[in-house]
């Protein structure tokens, strides 16, 4: 995928937008060729020397799918990278140390991790970008990438844009990675980077939601907004919906958005 991924790496969302733009769009119902499956000559040639950036999401399912925690898969799977333009930290998914550079995750049979493979690796060959317009509503434009190893082009299946999304389930992925690029888009705004404070919050509360539950215990967070009963179970036992509650954490102590959580105000003097 060349959207988010390379805006990621590069830390430059409109080189990467200018680059999605050069390519022809994919018009809303306009269908494209393409299969991917292990009988296509160039099978597994995609999975190697890759700069494949992981989102929270990404981390959040590879990491249950390997059954070890988000540090330890951060130490053993991911480089830290920090991105330039707003100082967010990201983790890179490490390749192996070989010649080819393969993925940590590839196999003669195909992708091991197939089932919580990265938003990225199910894109392909689409390339999406998203904004948000005035109403906060996400726009998304989607491009064919037509990359010159890849012989998936010529198999027989059609797609249309919402018939791959659907195929290669990216609806969950789409929504966590939008409301995380629209929590840089934030920052960006804002133009000031991070602190290094900052940026240690966001590796805990969006990379290591297992870890952040354990914080938001400790340090009694959810004393400090307003939250209900509901929501507080969720979040200390459901990793999606730990990670929820960071993005709309991190709004709020960064920004002051109050969209996702309110600050809990004291009483009233006068109140009764
Ligand atoms: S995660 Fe799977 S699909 Fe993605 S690059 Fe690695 S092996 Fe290929
Ligand atoms: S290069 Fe294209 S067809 Fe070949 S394995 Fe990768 S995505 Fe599939």
């Amino acid at each position: 995928m060349k959207d988010l991924n390379d805006a990621l790496a590069e830390g430059q969302a409109d080189a990467t937008e200018a680059f999605l733009e050069s390519l022809p769009e994919l018009a809303a119902g306009e269908t494209f060729r393409f299969a991917c499956h292990p009988q296509v000559p160039c099978f597994n040639a995609c999975c190697s020397d890759l700069t494949l950036m992981l989102t929270p999401y990404d981390v959040l399912r590879l990491r249950r799918a390997l059954g070890v925690s988000s540090a330890d898969f951060l130490t053993h799977f991911a480089h830290r990278v920090t991105i330039p333009d707003s100082g967010f930290p990201m983790p890179r998914l490490k390749m192996r140390e070989e010649r080819q550079k393969r993925c940590p995750f590839v196999s003669a049979e195909g992708c091991k991790v197939y089932g919580n493979r990265p938003g990225a690796c199910r894109t392909y060959p689409l390339g999406r970008a998203s904004r948000l317009d005035e109403a906060g509503n996400v726009m998304e434009q989607f491009f064919v990438v037509r990359e010159p190893h890849c012989q998936g082009f010529e198999e027989e299946a059609n797609w249309d844009a919402a018939a791959w999304l659907a195929d290669q389930e990216l609806a969950v992925y789409n929504a966590a990675n939008d409301r995380y690029m629209r929590l840089m888009a934030l920052a960006r705004g804002k133009g000031a980077r991070l602190t290094s404070k900052q940026e240690q919050m966001v590796w805990l509360a969006l990379y290591q939601p297992d870890a952040f539950q354990d914080f938001i215990a400790k340090m009694d967070l959810f004393r400090l907004v307003e939250i209900d009963e509901g929501r507080k179970a969720a979040v200390a036992a459901d990793e999606e919906a730990a990670l929820a509650f960071g993005l709309d954490w991190l709004e709020l102590a960064f920004f002051g958005i109050e969209e996702g959580l309110r600050r809990k105000r004291p009483p009233r003097p006068d109140a009764d």
